[in-house]
């Protein structure tokens, strides 16, 4: 799968012409690093597999058991020490191996979403109908990780060098939130870098960042009465959430360019014939800046108040989430960039080809990247990413870099059955490979040069520019285990 054309060319030099005319060719010692991305190709089946059975677990957000057994298990085997339970959470743990500075965090994630269930083929067919899938591919995600954190260990341990590495075991990306209560926990505050992947349909480095969120429930309390015989005793729930959503409709013409505003009504009352006593509407609101977005927020509360003055009803805020946008780290960008071009792109078989064109045939391909693509590392993508993310909290605490490897075939969206379904298959695994390898050599330069350690610093420092992270989610709030729940 991947070419390491100075090497390949001097192994052949050597076995051709044997020691005596290239002298200087047979005394070079293969480097370090490559030796180690060679070991890591040997055992890229063995973690394809866990993969795999990760990938049919489909575990959804906070649900992750099987799968967080899995790799700890892993961990554990190759001499990690495992934190489990953390902040309170059955699925969230940490894996250490090694002591004293720096500590290089590596994180992963497992969790699936819900109906997504996919076959491993080219086209839209359930596993199990209804069921979950990994439409986001983080059994991908977590593999890929604990196999980095394992190489990196093992390099270490062979090289007699000091530090630590740790894998971060993180649940419930997918509206649950996990990193926000680890990070409450603390198990960020002594490390000093963090690499992240998420699998994609390219390779390449980003700068991007995503949008801080803010998430909410508004209940509306009113009285029920008969909506015929009594209507002047009743006072209606659903319009208040009428009333708070049309507020919030006319108010996205007086926000910054970059806001998101999007709703659902959770509940509008059971039968027309009866004025509902309560009604909700479920809100959230994006924007790249999080000072900016409070005050977006507090915006939304006061149409919220509006809808409950003017229809003589009860208004309750039940808090949901809220995620920070991501600080981007040029340094680690860098970083990562350079080593993903040692590892290069991945080649399809024949077999692989003909299923990619066969998925391709499924999607809107305008502004897709070509196929053939995934043999390629793209440049640097500094553009604002328009989703939010779990990843972004953690990134206001310590110097942390996301990259993308192309798990997917090229063009195939995020939470799409064509996603999952690359996620289960050798593409996917293929993918999984370039992940592994450029998190360890990003890994092994941070704790092998220092400098490396300062400059992410640097730009930690210049991107934060003094701001203080505090999450937005209350205190007192638990993790919400029983989202995935249907009530
Ligand atoms: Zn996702
Ligand atoms: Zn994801």
């Amino acid at each position: 799968m991947k070419l390491r054309p100075f090497l390949a060319i001097a192994y052949t030099l050597a076995l051709f012409f044997g020691q005596l005319p290239f002298t200087t060719i047979a005394q070079t010692k293969p480097d370090a690093r490559d030796e180690m991305l060679r070991k890591m190709d040997a055992q890229a089946e063995h973690y394809g597999r866990l993969s795999r059975q990760i990938w049919e677990w489909a575990e959804v957000g906070y649900k992750e058991k099987q799968s967080a057994e899995l790799l700890k298990t892993e961990l554990r085997k190759a001499g990690f020490q495992i934190q489990e339970n953390v902040g309170e959470m059955p699925t969230a743990f940490t894996a250490t191996f090694g002591s004293g500075k720096p500590v290089i965090g590596i994180m992963g994630e497992y969790d699936a979403l819900p109906g997504l269930s996919q076959e491993d083929v080219a086209e839209k067919k359930a596993r199990v109908a209804g069921a979950p899938g990994h439409g986001c591919g983080h059994n991908l995600f977590g593999v890929a990780s604990a196999f980095a954190a394992i190489a990196v260990k093992d390099y270490l341990t062979e090289k007699k060098l000091p530090g630590t590495i740790r894998f971060y075991g993180t649940p419930a990306e997918e509206g649950g939130g996990g990193k926000i209560y680890m990070a409450r926990a603390g198990v960020f505050n002594d490390c000093d870098s963090v690499l992240v992947w998420h699998p994609g349909d390219n390779n390449g480095a980003s700068l991007g960042t995503s949008l801080a969120n803010i998430t909410a429930k508004f209940k509306f309390y009113g009285k029920a009465a008969h909506a015929a015989a009594a209507p002047d005793k009743g006072r209606s729930a659903l319009d208040a959430v009428m009333l708070m959503s049309h507020a919030v409709d006319l108010l996205r013409e007086h926000v910054p360019q970059e806001t998101r505003i999007h709703y659902v009504v959770t509940n509008g009352g059971s039968a027309p014939n009866i004025v509902p006593d309560f009604s909700e509407v479920y809100i959230y609101a994006r924007h790249p800046s999080m000072p900016i977005l409070d005050g977006i927020w507090s915006r939304i509360v006061k149409c919220a108040e509006a809808g409950a003055l003017g229809t003589e009803t009860r208004m309750e805020m039940e808090f949901v989430n809220s995620v920070y946008n991501l600080l981007p780290n040029d340094a680690l960008t860098t970083l990562i960039d350079k080593n993903m071009r040692r590892v290069g792109g991945m080649k399809y078989t024949a077999e692989e080809k003909a299923f990619a064109e066969k998925i391709r045939q499924t999607l809107p391909l305008e502004n897709a990247l070509p196929l053939g693509s995934q043999e390629q590392v793209q440049p640097i993508d500094s553009g604002l990413g328009i989703g939010s993310t779990d990843v972004a909290d953690v990134s206001w605490i310590v110097p942390t870099a996301q990259f993308s490897a192309a798990t997917w075939v090229p063009g195939a969206p995020a939470h799409s059955w064509q996603s999952t379904a690359c996620s289960g298959m050798s593409i996917g695994r293929k993918g999984m490979l370039i992940a592994a390898q450029t998190l360890a050599l990003s890994a092994i330069d941070l704790m092998t040069d220092p400098k490396q350690i300062e400059a992410a610093r640097a730009s930690f420092n210049q991107r934060r520019a003094g701001y203080e992270y505090k999450s937005r989610v209350p205190a007192t709030q638990k993790p919400p285990l029983n989202y995935r729940d249907k009530s």
